[in-house]
């Protein structure tokens, strides 16, 4: 597969375990003029890993608004562009948003290398309702924010996924308690991927009790069921 010349390709790299990396993304990062990354140093280690020679780009929330126009001249010139965050989806819960908008805005080719997502990964494998489900992201750090947050949508009819850092995780799970009920059911998916990946799935107390009893160190996504659900 040869890449397109003025294209920003929009490509997902692994959580955790390197061999998720689809083959076409390690042809576009190969091939690619440049690599937008989020964390040059973490995203040149991957892409040593794969022997890629391309040169890295930063590109993050810090100089995101600044950069994403750069970056869009650079394609708009002739180069093919690749784009990668420091694990999952670009653009979710991550930076890529502006320069996508950018690139749609002037008519430019943006094409997406689909590939491991952490709010999918959990999803799949968590055995909550995957009809349709919100993705909300991550919730405000404030405990009241979170509270009111899980107040408002005590009732909703479908499943709710968002992402929680290891220092509020066993914080949450108390809230979802109290806000929620003992009985919502609930997951917590830990570490998707990695050596130590951990589903707790069941009633929001028991998965409480469970998460205070083992390791909160890495990276949690949480699943909130629908009212009448049980599993
Ligand atoms: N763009 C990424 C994606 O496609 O999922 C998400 C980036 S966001 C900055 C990082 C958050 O995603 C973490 O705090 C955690 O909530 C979730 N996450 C990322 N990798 C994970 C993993 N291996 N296991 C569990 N959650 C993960």
């Amino acid at each position: 597969m040869e890449i397109q010349k003025q294209t920003l390709y929009v490509v997902a790299t692994p959580l955790g375990n390197l061999e998720d990396l689809s083959q076409r993304a390690t042809q576009v990062l190969h091939q690619a003029d440049f690599v937008a990354c989020e964390d040059t140093r973490s995203s040149r280690k991957l892409l040593d890993k794969i022997g890629s020679q391309a040169p890295t780009i930063p590109y993050h929330e810090h100089n995101e608004k600044q950069t994403a126009a750069h970056l869009a001249d650079k394609i708009e010139a002739g180069a093919s562009a690749a784009m990668i965050s420091d694990a999952g989806t670009p653009n979710i819960s991550d930076p890529g948003f502006r320069l996508v908008r950018e690139c749609r805005r002037r008519g430019i080719n943006v094409v997406p290398v689909p590939g491991p997502c952490a709010l999918v990964t959990a999803l799949c494998a968590s055995g909550l309702p995957t009809n349709a489900f919100f993705y909300a992201g991550f919730l405000p750090p404030k405990s009241a924010a979170r509270k009111k947050f899980l107040e408002a949508h005590k009732d909703f009819t479908h499943s709710i996924v968002l992402y929680e850092s290891c220092h509020r995780i066993v914080a949450f799970a108390e809230e979802m308690c109290e806000v929620l009920g003992n009985e919502r059911t609930v997951c917590i998916a830990r570490e998707l991927t990695k050596l130590h990946e951990t589903f707790l799935t069941g009633s929001a107390a028991e998965v409480c009790v469970r998460l205070k009893a083992g390791s909160q160190k890495g990276e949690f996504v949480v699943i909130i069921a629908p009212n009448d659900y049980t599993l």
